[in-house]
């Protein structure tokens, strides 16, 4: 138990159920818990093409320091840092899910890994995220998307695949750079990208629909149009149909931890991200749009789209497909009957 076995004074609701969650196993700096939950889906804001986020965990091991989900640990009273040190696995999802999935109409997408990694290491041996695949393989006519770093998300193609059957499933793989040495100083502890690639390879290899997302793109460390265009070939080589990214964006959680981590290793960067991101979590202006004419551009030169081609499963359904990048504008939204 994380504060003891009674929880500090003034802890409500989520931060409560937190300090109160039992020890799943402590290994080095990471400690994991079973978080008591009472739902998994979460209802988005409008404009976004899913409907309803999932996410099987709380905090995210790979622990890139970019990462744009840490203030979901400051809601359970915990500092930025916990983010990737104590994660929180949700009980009882099937059970959770099987009720939520009655009152959810099947128009409305649902994508799985939007705050945490529903494939970082937790999942290896916690298998919260296969437990909500397989009650998703029970389902018909819904549309379900998973963004992984994970290359364990290999493990569950089986449940994808029957789960395509009858419902449009895809899954995007965040890619941000083909240089190893940069990914590990970036995301220190998710998967290798040439081990993200072999799991676009696998997943196209058993028709599973998948694209690479360079997610988030870094003003001058990742978003050169030679790099992007390196790591748009190497997807298309390895089978990705779609590939899409968004700008970096900080909110005030995020910085506290991207700043120092700037300081550390890029200190030439640092005040021209203080000038950028000072008053703003979005970067907005010319920069946004050269980057998304890149994009384009390098979309066209290797006939990847901007999102997944819907697959005609349930005909009598009407489903909703899209693809959203990190400044929250959609890039792609596709109705299909
Ligand atoms: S994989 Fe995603 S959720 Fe996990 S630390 Fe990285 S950016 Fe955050």
């Amino acid at each position: 138990m994380l504060f003891g076995d009674s929880p500090p004074p003034g802890l409500v609701g989520i931060a409560r159920l937190a300090s109160l969650s039992p020890t799943l196993q402590a290994k080095r700096t990471v400690e994991y818990f079973e978080l008591p939950s009472r739902s998994l889906l979460n209802r988005t804001r409008p404009g976004l093409p899913f409907t309803w986020t999932a996410n099987p965990y709380r905090g995210c091991e790979f622990a890139c320091k970019y990462c744009y989900a840490r203030y979901t640990h400051e809601f359970m009273a915990q500092e930025p840092e916990d983010f990737e040190n104590r994660i929180y696995a949700k009980a009882n999802l099937p059970h959770i899910l099987r009720q939520e999935l009655r009152k959810t109409p099947l128009h409305e997408p649902i994508a799985i890994g939007t705050a945490t990694d529903p494939y970082q290491p937790a999942e290896r041996q916690f298998l919260r995220t296969r437990s909500i695949l397989e009650v998703l393989a029970g389902e018909a006519g819904r549309s379900v998307s998973i963004t992984t770093k994970g290359d364990l998300v290999t493990r569950d193609i089986d449940l994808l695949q029957q789960i395509q059957r009858k419902n449009q499933i895809w899954v995007n793989i965040t890619v941000t750079t083909l240089n190893t040495k940069l990914a590990r100083l970036l995301e220190p502890r998710a998967p290798r990208p040439d081990l993200r690639l072999n799991a676009v390879r696998q997943l196209a290899e058993a028709a599973i629909r998948v694209g690479v997302c360079p997610n988030p793109i870094l003003p001058l460390i990742t978003d050169q149009e030679a790099s992007l265009d390196r790591l748009a070939k190497a997807a298309k080589d390895h089978g990705a149909s779609y590939f899409g990214g968004g700008i970096l964006f900080l909110m005030p959680a995020s910085k506290q931890v991207f700043f120092p981590f700037l300081q550390a290793e890029f200190p030439r960067l640092m005040r021209k991200y203080e000038e950028r991101y000072r008053s703003q979590a979005y970067l907005k202006g010319a920069y946004p749009q050269i980057i998304r004419e890149r994009i384009n551009a390098i979309r066209e030169r290797y006939g990847l789209g901007s999102g997944p081609v819907p697959i005609p499963t349930v005909p009598e359904e009407r489903q909703q497909i899209g693809l959203f990048d990190e400044i929250g504008k959609i890039t792609n939204t596709i109705r299909v009957r």
